[in-house]
């Protein structure tokens, strides 16, 4: 054993290999040395594991080792966040980035984003997409944040810092693990004062909580649960009455940025940002990445009484969105406003008729037969999914086929990956999520997925 292991190479000859040298060039020093590391601790554990008759020479080793380096270093090379087909049918999935992005949304490489054309001068970076939220939202002022987890710190901290903000016990969320309301409370540095039941809240619960220490009152929205049975909370009028009594803001936690009526297409009504605002808010947050279709960010917006001031805390220079995320969001939000929905991505999966997908479904059915692939077709329920409309599907088409969990393994293995449901020993693949273009790369996908089982000995039948 000693004697084997004595004879594995210095990673100073490894990396005097012509491949490695050349390596060294394109891939930099750091790089290969992980490369050449990783490689001979491979090597020595398979060693470990298993000895070989003859022992190897000098340079069948040096051979072996140089290859699964520079396999190494192509792995290395490779997009670290894999660009992939969902068809899952779950719309805002969180796991693969919520909305789907666009390639249209992507910025210029300069562009005006502290700069006055007019004059030349120096300009304000958050002034355009400021007014481009107030116009889009209907209100008197707005803020954009890195996302909605940052619109939330940023209002508690400048508002209610020191001080108290109510909020329901039915509402005192948790979302992916990370985003829990009552430790962004904490984290702002103020007390949560927390009023009713679980499933019941009145009007006097909030009354009777009030104080000279309280600086607002809460509401956030139940995004990713639902409480049913016998439930009372009071109306945000009521609630925004209340608060306005006190002098004090009432702010909600919207979460989806929902701006539409959702039932035109099929799903279950949300209280839109709209609606909150008319039902005298004072402060609306929401994200930019769930239903508004757009990248990651966090949007605030309101009267500009307590709007305005957000802008201008030292905390925001923290929270600021970058040019990206901001060129992005200003697209998407014209997209809102001049009614051209389905130029965004979410858009134009949410609103596609379930008998398109159904021809589409049918199409690649009938390619794929011909090329000696069996699937079926299968009716589907979509979910809208990254926390809004809990419960609530929408209908829709894919293809079926046998394979269960080894073709799905083999379906992320391919070129283009692709990612979908298992049901029992069969693979569903709803074609909601799927972009139409992407129609003929799924299609590829699933005979290379073939081909991978093939290879395996796990093909169909
Ligand atoms: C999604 C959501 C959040 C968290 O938003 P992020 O943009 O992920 O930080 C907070 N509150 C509600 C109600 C949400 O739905």
């Amino acid at each position: 054993m000693k004697q084997r292991l004595r004879k594995l190479p210095a990673v100073h000859r490894i990396l005097d290999l012509p491949r490695i040298k050349e390596a060294l060039v394109h891939c930099g020093r750091p790089s290969v040395l992980r490369a050449c590391r990783q490689a001979l601790e491979e090597y020595r554990q398979d060693l470990r594991t298993e000895v070989p008759e003859e022992p190897p020479g000098d340079q069948e080793v040096l051979g072996k080792i140089e290859e699964r380096c520079l396999q190494l270093l192509a792995e290395f090379s490779r997009p670290s966040y894999a660009g992939l087909i969902n068809a899952t049918g779950v719309l805002l999935h969180t796991n693969l980035g919520r909305a789907p992005a666009a390639a249209e949304f992507g910025t210029e490489s300069y562009l005006a984003l502290e700069f006055d054309l007019e004059s030349g001068k120096r300009g304000q970076r958050l002034t355009p997409i400021r007014k481009r939220i107030e116009r889009v939202c209907g209100a008197e002022a707005a803020v954009m944040v890195n996302n909605n987890a940052a619109s939330l710190l940023l209002i508690l901290q400048a508002i209610a810092s020191g001080r108290e903000v109510i909020v329901s016990r039915s509402q005192l969320i948790e979302i992916g693990g990370s985003f829990r309301l009552p430790n962004i409370m904490k984290a702002a540095g103020c007390t949560l004062v927390e009023v009713g039941c679980t499933n019941r809240t009145h009007l006097r619960d909030f009354e009777e909580a009030l104080s000279d220490r309280t600086a607002a009152i809460l509401v956030a929205h139940q995004s990713n649960f639902q409480i049913l049975g016998f439930t009372a909370s009071p109306r945000d009028s009521e609630l925004a009455e209340l608060a306005h009594r006190h002098s004090i803001p009432f702010i909600v936690d919207q979460g989806s940025g929902c701006l539409h009526d959702l039932r035109q297409w099929g799903l279950a009504r949300e209280k839109t940002v709209f609606e909150y605002l008319d039902d005298g808010a004072d402060i609306v947050c929401f994200s930019g990445d769930k239903l508004l279709g757009g990248p990651q960010a966090g949007l605030i917006v309101g009267k500009a009484e307590w709007v305005q001031p957000l802008g201008r805390h030292p905390l925001y220079r923290a929270l600021r969105p970058g040019k990206l995320a901001l060129s992005a969001m200003d697209r998407v939000l014209e997209a809102h406003s001049s009614g051209h929905l389905e130029e965004i991505p979410l858009y134009e999966l949410l609103m596609t008729p379930a008998p398109t997908l159904k021809k589409r479904a049918q199409r690649l059915r009938r390619r794929l037969h011909s090329s000696g692939l069996d699937v079926e077709l299968c009716s589907t329920m979509s979910t809208l999914g990254g926390g809004t409309t809990p419960g609530s599907t929408f209908p829709s088409w894919g293809i079926r086929i046998q394979g269960g969990r080894a073709l799905l393994k083999a379906l992320r293995m391919t070129n283009t990956p692709v990612i979908g449901c298992v049901e029992e020993d069969r693979v569903i693949l709803d074609l909601r999520t799927v972009r139409v273009h992407e129609d003929s790369s799924l299609e590829k996908s699933l005979l290379e997925a073939h081909h991978i089982l093939k290879d395996l000995g796990l093909t169909q039948k």
